[in-house]
């Protein structure tokens, strides 16, 4: 892999297009504007302006572009070059998460150059990869295309993945491939896990602790629910069996737990918080059954008391078939055999629309983290991939 063209493509721009903007002030203009999504209200924002932002300069480079509301304040953009079917999609989330103040040592909403590394919350996870894909376009010759680059951007990954969501139910376009560019270091990633979260509320009623009659204790219930959670998990583990993971079985982890006050009184209420992260091939409703089964037994015994409600929408497991030719053409363009992975992705709702993989620079190591960065190493790499992979899957 070659670096030579990093100084130029930082401090020059592109010559061919001296009009259009250099790779460093795209990246600059997506990382300074804030689109930060989160749970929590005082903290989220629409991602309206980035949308903009990359409209205009898709645009510019002879994309036709839609951008799709997918809530209020939260949009999707389809940009679209050439014709005909198939083609590639190269997608992404517009959004960030939250950045803990007092802990940055550099500007978040700014790109920061120093030791070799773009500092700025989005540099890795992932806007930044716009940038990369705006910088391979304006380099491709397009005269021999056959079939349609897409470009995907959308909203709230972060917290309910609503926009790849709501483009997977409405899209009408019917993509080869896909790849998602999270920050992979550059690795395809072929799967990874689900991830399912609930909230169990056990209601007692409280009382003096002298007479346990007097009350219901929502610990005695809860350990019952823990019990039957466990027998679940360890059925999981018999069952469900997935060589291609360093951990090869569904995991249920025990998360939180909080309940009652004081040692002389009856335990009123107790909370549970528990995660599953399902292998790919186990659908939602499956394994929602399973959840609820587990606890039936314990419901029945105390009517009314136990409560079921979810954490967030449940996100399942994603697997692009290892023998799968897409599989095989990315790890010879990137020289770099797929792998697995255990966090979620968007994959799981755009793979319903084709073979899928996860690929992008700079490292999840450095996602949802203070001093997010991406190190200069992935710059050349990153755009020669994305050039190949167009030419590989754009033209005959
Ligand atoms: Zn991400």
């Amino acid at each position: 892999m070659c670096f030579t063209f990093l100084v130029n493509i930082c401090q020059q721009g592109n010559e061919d297009n001296m009009q259009l903007p250099s790779f460093i002030e795209v990246y600059r203009g997506l990382i300074s504007t804030s689109s930060i999504s989160s749970s929590d209200p005082s903290w989220d924002e629409g991602n309206q302006q980035v949308i903009e932002k990359l409209a205009t300069w898709l645009k510019d480079v002879g994309f036709d572009v839609d951008v799709i509301q997918a809530a209020p304040g939260k949009y999707n953009l389809l940009a679209k070059k050439g014709h005909g079917e198939g083609g590639l999609l190269l997608a992404g989330h517009s959004d960030t998460v939250p950045f803990d103040e007092g802990r940055w040592n550099f500007e978040p909403h700014a790109i920061t150059e120093a030791n070799n590394r773009f500092y700025g919350l989005g540099t890795a996870d992932m806007k930044g990869f716009f940038a990369f894909i705006y910088e391979a376009v304006k380099k491709i010759d397009w005269s021999k295309q056959t079939k349609p680059l897409y470009i995907l951007a959308t909203c709230d990954e972060e917290t309910s993945m609503l926009g790849a969501r709501h483009f997977t139910d409405n899209t009408p376009i019917k993509p080869d491939y896909c790849i998602i560019g999270e920050p992979t270091s550059l690795v395809p990633i072929r799967a990874h896990k689900g991830h399912v979260a609930n909230a169990v509320r056990v209601t007692g009623k409280s009382g003096h602790s002298s007479d346990p009659a007097l009350g219901v204790n929502a610990i005695e219930i809860m350990h019952e629910v823990l019990f039957a959670l466990m027998q679940l998990r360890d059925k999981l583990i018999k069952e469900y069996h997935h060589p291609g993971f360093a951990i090869p079985n569904p995991t249920l982890n025990l998360g939180h737990i909080h309940g009652g006050d004081s040692a002389n009184r009856i335990c009123g209420c107790c909370e549970l918080h528990y995660d599953v992260r399902p292998l790919p091939g186990i659908s939602l409703d499956g394994l929602s059954n399973m959840l609820l089964g587990a606890l039936q037994e314990v419901q029945a015994k105390w009517p009314g008391r136990i409560e079921i409600t979810p954490l967030h929408d449940p996100v399942p497991g994603f697997e692009c078939n290892h023998d799968h030719p897409f599989v095989g053409g990315m790890e010879n363009i990137c020289q770099t055999p797929s792998e697995t992975v255990n966090y979620c992705t968007e994959a799981p709702f755009l793979s319903q629309l084709c073979p899928t993989l996860v690929l992008g620079p700079g490292s999840i190591e450095q996602a949802h983290q203070p001093d997010e960065f991406l190190a200069f190493e992935f710059i050349d790499p990153t755009i020669n991939i994305l050039s190949k992979s167009i030419y590989q899957y754009c033209f005959d």
